[in-house]
């Protein structure tokens, strides 16, 4: 039997195979990275449209995850040991905008710089077009936040 399925679509696959998806049996992520330091994916896909890039068309467009969710995981990666948690999506600066109808990186980033343990936060991958200028001023103001 073939079958096609994207990359956020496990759910799908377990179906193929007459097996349920249950979030709440879901373990909490295992890290692969030494301890101090932990990636945290915002969103997956993107909307833009770079002419050499084939990633949109690969991942599809941006889904944010929620607030609670990425919050959630963050402080579940800090109870583990982790300082450092870089924030990667294919485009940080679009975090928001399908689920809240409004960039949000600035909301997000001042969210998880309130959790206790959490020593810096970097940021990868923004787009520079329409960027969302409210997150200077979170960086300036927090000094866990950074640019990398
Ligand atoms: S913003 Fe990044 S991921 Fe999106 S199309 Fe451009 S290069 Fe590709």
């Amino acid at each position: 039997m073939d079958a096609w399925f994207g990359t956020m679509e496990l759910p799908l696959i377990l179906k193929r195979f007459e097996a349920d998806y249950k979030s709440e049996l879901v373990g909490e992520r295992l890290l692969s990275t030494p301890q101090h330091y932990a990636y945290l994916k915002i969103s997956e896909g993107c909307n833009r449209t770079c002419a050499f890039c084939a990633i949109p068309l690969m991942r599809g467009g941006h889904v944010s995850k929620s607030m609670e969710e990425i919050v959630r995981e963050a402080e579940g990666l800090v109870r583990k040991g982790v300082k450092e948690i870089m924030l990667i999506a294919q485009e940080l600066t679009y975090y928001g905008l399908d689920l809240y109808k409004k960039r949000m990186l600035a909301y997000l980033l001042e969210r998880l710089s309130d959790i206790e343990g959490l020593g810096w936060i970097r940021l990868h991958y923004a787009y520079p077009h329409k960027f969302p200028l409210e997150v200077l001023d979170v960086m300036r103001e927090r000094e866990k936040c950074s640019q990398s």
